[in-house]
């Protein structure tokens, strides 16, 4: 078989040229990493669960008419995506406090908001992904007003659309990141969702529990993080119990 042309390589993914022009096969790999990459490990299985997980939400948000990058899965680990255009912005979408909102503001966790608040980092590891405003955002032209206000608006359909189908599993969305780009059609750009939509980048907690469902099991230290992600698929009915863990045959009885 022919290799494949390596084009990047994140922290949790690696993108290949794809197989016709403005197509990438995108790759998740079992690394998680956090605070910046200063806490690093394999998970086994991981990058097999956000595949299938990705591929569920951004399937369903083409359903609502949200524009997403994703093409089709190819196998377990892979799938075939359009090329885009990222904007060097993180945009997160809040509906409870948690995290660096609950730190910068001393609210408790899992305090409700008063409406989703969606911010804006800067994508830049070596600053740590700080955030920014949109002044910022409009001063150094990392985009535009009209941008903006297209990355809002989709950022709250996905955080209906997300939250919807959390919900209906017993599972609270208190928060996410997605990463937006552009693509353009003629002369017209369109904004549309990219990289991924996974537990590694919300904040996913049982609804009767508060058992975190979410990369905040590895980044806190709360057990196992395959499990973690396997309950959220098998919730979702998104693939079926164990094909994760077959790393090794085991011995039938
Ligand atoms: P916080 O700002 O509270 O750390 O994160 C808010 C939400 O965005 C959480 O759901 C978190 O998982 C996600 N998030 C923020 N930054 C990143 C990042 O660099 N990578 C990933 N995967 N998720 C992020």
């Amino acid at each position: 078989m022919a290799r494949r042309k390596k084009v990047y390589e994140g922290k949790a993914k690696i993108l290949y040229e794809g197989p016709e022009p403005g197509t990438f096969v995108q790759y998740f790999k079992d690394d998680a990493t956090a605070f910046n990459a200063q806490k690093k490990d394999v998970i086994d299985g991981k990058g097999v669960l956000n595949n299938r997980l990705s591929e569920f939400f951004m399937k369903g948000l083409a359903q609502i008419g949200v524009p997403t990058h994703f093409i089709k899965r190819i196998n377990m680990r892979e799938q075939l995506i359009r090329s885009v255009e990222i904007i060097p912005l993180e945009v997160i979408v809040r509906t409870y406090a948690a995290g660096t909102l609950s730190e910068r503001l001393g609210l408790e966790e899992g305090t409700a908001l008063p409406r989703p608040i969606v911010e804006f980092c800067l994508k830049d590891d070596a600053l740590g992904d700080p955030l920014v405003s949109e002044e910022h955002i409009i001063a150094f032209g990392w985009a535009s007003q009209q941008d903006l206000d297209d990355m809002i608006a989709l950022a709250l359909r996905v955080n209906d659309f997300l939250s919807g189908c959390m919900m209906a599993v017993g599972i609270r969305l208190v928060d996410f990141k997605i990463e937006i780009g552009r693509v353009w059609e003629g002369e017209f750009q369109r904004l549309i969702v990219a990289d991924e939509i996974s537990p590694d980048s919300c904040r996913l907690w049982d609804v009767e529990t508060g058992q975190k469902l979410d990369k905040d099991v590895f980044r806190r230290d709360l057990g196992s993080l395959t499990d973690a992600y396997t309950e959220v698929a098998r919730r979702l009915g998104v693939m079926p119990s164990n094909v994760t863990h077959a790393t090794k045959p085991t011995l039938i009885n």
